[in-house]
């Protein structure tokens, strides 16, 4: 199964998520907060260049001479968005493209934003390099983890499938 920053994203912030999405089991277009980000990202993107890059199969933001730029509508996991700015910068670097990663969080209802900077040391894609495989092992499964109720669940895209 071919892995993706999305698929890093969900290992990170949920395991049942990240084995349903890469399961094809996408719930994903029904739900009003994947609108809205969509929408902000949108209206951010406006006017400005390099918006959305696509290189095989990795689909960015931004990107600049410096950096990836992942842009996201709130700061409610960023640990899971950090992770997937760095699985780009990784597979970027096998192309033999080397960039920083910034994420820009939009605080839709504050109207700021706050940005993260990251950078692909050895540490890093070490880390990354063994997350990857557990990744890869953990998608072998032949069903998800089970449901664990949890705040980040009341705005998940899969909260019907799980719980009703
Ligand atoms: S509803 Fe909760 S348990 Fe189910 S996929 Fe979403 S975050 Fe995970």
């Amino acid at each position: 199964m071919r892995i993706t920053g999305t698929i890093v994203n969900y290992f990170i912030h949920c395991k049942r998520q990240c084995w349903l999405f890469a399961h094809k089991m996408n719930f994903e277009d029904d739900s009003e907060d994947v609108r809205i980000g969509r929408i902000l990202h949108e209206v951010r993107s406006e006017g400005r260049n390099n918006t959305e890059i696509q290189i095989e199969g990795i689909k960015v933001d931004k990107m600049t001479e410096d950096y990836v730029i992942e842009l996201k509508k709130s700061d409610a996991d960023v640990e899971a968005t950090k992770w997937q700015t760095i699985y780009y910068l990784y597979m970027l670097k096998q192309k033999g493209i080397y960039r920083k990663g910034r994420l820009e969080f939009l605080e839709r209802k504050k109207q700021t934003s706050k940005t993260v900077e990251l950078e692909l040391d050895n540490l890093t894609e070490v880390k990354l390099i063994g997350m990857l495989e557990e990744i890869e092992q953990y998608l072998l499964q032949d069903k998800p983890d089970e449901a664990i109720y949890a705040k980040k669940c009341e705005r998940c895209a899969y909260y019907a499938y799980c719980y009703i």
